[in-house]
């Protein structure tokens, strides 16, 4: 195909598709899907070649949140019944974190519930990363608080902070639909802010919330001018008791589209699958291996993963390998170019990202393959609330 040959040339050229080929991406038909993956794998291996680098989410702070993302379990007035507590005391912040380094991740996520951090909260947080990189050597560890306030992007890099995670989640036409509490442009600021302090920037997307081609086209192309390290892509848990409960609007293989789609237009930077994806690609996800460079290893913030050892037997199966802690992600000429943190990226979905919001796990009876008119079906019966690890007396997924 020839729009595929022209994608791959300008992918391994880290060259900019147009707007008219990043949404023929989308447009390609099942038929064709598979020469999609493949054309994209190619981008992938050559900047990353088979590795997958593994990260893992410590939700420090849950619910509770006076903003209104829609998307998002721990959302003002938010009836999911997900865990809901307070700050974890640093101890507790790094024998979570512990179990994720000894699963094999290699970057740790702080993430907290909130429109943004206070100095004091930038305080915690801060003695829980320096409790973090003593206990396990190596680790990279990436705060998402919310909205920055002057000043505390360099406060948690002098803590010892790698990078900072703030998502875009949609395009900028759209922002106001799914939150109405604060606007894209404070999203914006927060990424430029932790650019500035020399943190690893990482930002991402929330895919199936409604929006259209266009809109995601719009999102990943601001993605790549804001030039974050790491995008993370997730794929909305529609929870119940959240208003975007009813929208599943997302197949394995728009999934499969959307990643490469964010391959060939972010094609040497950490592609990270994030929230969403056992939900949405199911028993598709090892393909989705062929486009990404990055997953989460175990739990989301308030939703249950696949256990930890799926995540590791998948990526082996698959003929990829986990990402050691001496190999830097990023190709040269990007970790060159990174803020004093070239080997890491990634991030975490931030605060209430897709990959944190939790739904519950209703039995239901609405729970099945797609429907005869090609519209998604409901996979309630896939939604787990995380009852585990952080915030619980249970060991973590790990
Ligand atoms: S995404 Fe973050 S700011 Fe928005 S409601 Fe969820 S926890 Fe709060």
């Amino acid at each position: 195909m020839d729009l595929l040959n022209t994608l791959v040339d300008k992918g391994l050229r880290r060259e900019l598709p147009t707007r008219e080929e990043a949404l023929a991406v989308l447009a390609t038909s099942d038929d064709d899907l598979l020469e999609v993956v493949a054309a994209a794998g190619k981008v992938r291996r050559q900047w990353f070649g088979r590795r997958v680098k593994l990260n893992y989410l410590v939700n420090l702070k849950s619910g509770l949140c006076p903003e209104d993302c829609s998307y998002c379990s721990q959302r003002l007035g938010s009836k999911a019944e997900i865990l809901k507590y307070t700050w974890l005391k640093p101890d507790e912040a790094s024998k979570a974190a512990a179990a994720g380094v000894a699963g094999g991740a290699k970057r740790v996520c702080l993430v907290a519930s909130g429109r943004g951090p206070t100095d004091r909260d930038v305080d915690r947080v801060s003695e829980t990363i320096e409790a973090i990189k003593e206990q396990n050597e190596g680790v990279e560890v990436c705060a998402c608080l919310g909205l920055l306030s002057d000043g505390q992007a360099d406060r948690l890099r002098s803590a010892g902070a790698d990078a900072y995670n703030h998502n875009l989640n949609t395009s900028e036409g759209t922002y106001g639909d799914i939150t109405t509490t604060h606007t894209y442009a404070d999203r914006v600021e927060t990424v430029h802010q932790a650019q500035a302090a020399g943190l690893s920037a990482c930002s991402g997307l929330i895919a199936g919330m409604g929006e259209s081609d266009a809109d995601l086209v719009d999102v990943v192309f601001s993605l790549r001018e804001l030039d974050p390290d790491s995008v993370p892509v997730n794929f909305l848990i529609p929870f119940e008791g959240t208003p975007l409960a009813k929208e599943w609007n997302l197949t394995p293989q728009r999934c499969l589209r959307i990643l490469a789609m964010v391959r060939f237009v972010c094609p040497d930077v950490e592609v990270r699958l994030a929230g969403g994806r056992e939900v949405h690609l199911r028993s598709m996800q090892p393909l989705a291996l062929h486009l990404v460079n990055s997953i989460f290893l175990g739990d989301y913030l308030t939703s249950e993963g696949q256990a930890g050892q799926a995540d590791l037997d998948m990526i082996a199966d698959a003929g990829f390998e986990v990402e050691g802690a001496g190999t830097t992600t990023l190709p040269a000429h990007r970790a060159q170019s990174s803020g004093g943190c070239g080997s890491h990226d990634g991030g975490c979905t931030p605060c209430g990202d897709a990959s944190g919001e939790a739904g519950e796990a209703t039995d239901c009876g609405t729970s099945e393959e797609a429907t005869a008119s090609g519209v998604p079906a409901a996979r309630t019966d896939l939604v787990a609330v995380r009852r585990r690890g952080a915030g619980t007396d249970l060991a973590p997924n790990a």
